[in-house]
């Protein structure tokens, strides 16, 4: 089966076509600078050379018409006919607690998606612009929604209340929701495949390490807590984002520096974590670089970032009395063995030994745990979109 996955932002469009059963992309996509005076379709067929379109996308419905010009055009499209598009799987950003499963789109899903909004300002309305537009030009191809936020709804109260008055759990459903959901429910499964364990009766860790990054306790295969919060903000120092500190700082800055809680919340997310502490990048292989060339900040913030993983494992062992595995994911998790080393190497007194070789793995389905390590740690590449295409098939 055919499935289109589109992951919409406020003015981007992500696509991948993906055949289910091959479990392969036969293009992936994006559309860039959606309603401004320029924008960029850049589309790769599977094996072949990207192809640039510079075109103005006054909305989404242009963007996706694009998309599927591209998909069907003679000489880099995929298919011959968009008859063979046979479901689309979108993700959507936030599903409250009324989304503990994906869900086939209808009025009333829309309905509910809405009612999310306020919980993910910058990113559902723009999910629901993506389904909308996909909806009017692809009319009678069935639509799914995979939540980011679904699989952490497993998690229990004492791990998802914060211990604000209860009347704001209340009113506002402020908790914790978790992301990444996608990825860590992925990981988690495969890992427990590839170490050769029962999902019903294990205790695994997945390290999602991207820009943005978040950590999960599956236990039996469910999520039982996170990293990531109310919102992604929280939890690990990324690329960009501090993850969690204090929350009196927001008001001491505020007064020091004169800020609205707008520029605050900017500094937080845009300005801080590894970007902010190394005043070199946001980006693991430019920090790499420069602790090489003697960058006292970038190995700082390296060391930072390293700690702060090693102290959400600590806390998720013993949330679960124990662990069977740890799986490192995304860009950071699957690419840079010095992270992966320096954290394992905190966590000796849980018996953990790395194979030093295998550990030089990118990208790559791998052990990197010796035989004799008493848990099993592995790099297990995500894949957000085959999970949604999957989820997509699976419900139709
Ligand atoms: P997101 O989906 O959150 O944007 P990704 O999972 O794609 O992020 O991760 C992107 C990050 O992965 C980059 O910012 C960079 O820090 C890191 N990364 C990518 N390749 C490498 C590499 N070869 N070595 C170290 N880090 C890498």
């Amino acid at each position: 089966m055919k499935v289109l996955v589109i992951n919409c932002g406020s003015s981007s469009l992500k696509y991948q076509l993906i055949d289910s059963d091959a479990k392969e992309a036969l293009a992936i996509g994006l559309c860039e600078r959606i309603g401004l005076d320029v924008g960029y379709l850049k589309h790769t067929p599977a094996g072949q050379d990207k192809v640039v379109i510079e075109a103005k996308m006054d909305n989404h419905e242009i963007a996706v018409s694009m998309v599927l010009e591209a998909l069907t055009n003679k000489e880099h499209g995929v298919i011959a006919d968009l008859s063979e598009i046979q479901a689309v799987g979108h993700r959507v950003v936030h599903g409250g607690e009324k989304f503990a499963k994906s869900t086939i789109i209808t009025d009333e899903v829309i309905k509910a998606i809405e009612e999310c909004n306020d919980l993910a300002p910058l990113h559902n309305p723009a999910n629901l612009i993506g389904i909308r537009a996909c909806q009017s030009l692809m009319k009678d191809v069935p639509m799914v929604a995979v939540f980011d936020t679904a699989f952490h709804q497993t998690m229990p109260e004492k791990a998802y209340l914060y211990a604000l008055p209860l009347d704001y759990y209340d009113k506002y459903k402020i908790r914790k929701y978790g992301f990444h959901g996608t990825s860590h429910s992925y990981v988690s499964s495969r890992m427990a495949d590839f170490a050769g364990l029962d999902i019903n009766n294990s205790k695994i860790i997945v390290c999602h390490l991207g820009n943005g990054a978040s950590i999960s306790a599956v236990h039996n295969g469910k999520s039982i807590d996170t990293s990531m919060g109310f919102t992604p903000l929280s939890g690990l120092v990324m690329g960009t984002r501090s993850g969690d500190i204090d929350p009196s700082i927001i008001e001491f800055i505020a007064k020091k520096e004169n800020k609205t809680i707008d520029a605050i919340m900017h500094l937080l997310n845009k300005e801080s974590g590894i970007h902010g502490l190394s005043e070199v990048s946001s980006d693991f292989r430019d920090i790499n670089q420069a602790m090489n060339n003697g960058n006292e900040k970038a190995r700082i913030a390296f060391e930072v970032f390293v700690y702060r993983v090693v102290k959400y494992i600590g806390g998720f062992v013993a949330s679960m009395n124990g662990v069977d595995a740890i799986a490192f994911t995304a860009g950071v998790g699957e690419n840079d063995p010095k992270v992966r080393r320096d954290v394992c190497e905190y966590l000796g007194y849980l018996g953990i030994k790395i194979d030093e070789e295998a550990n030089q793995v990118r990208g790559e389905e791998t052990m990197i745990s010796t035989s004799d390590s008493k848990v099993k740690v592995a790099v297990i590449p995500t894949n957000e979109e085959l999970t949604i295409a999957k989820e997509t098939v699976a419900l139709l």
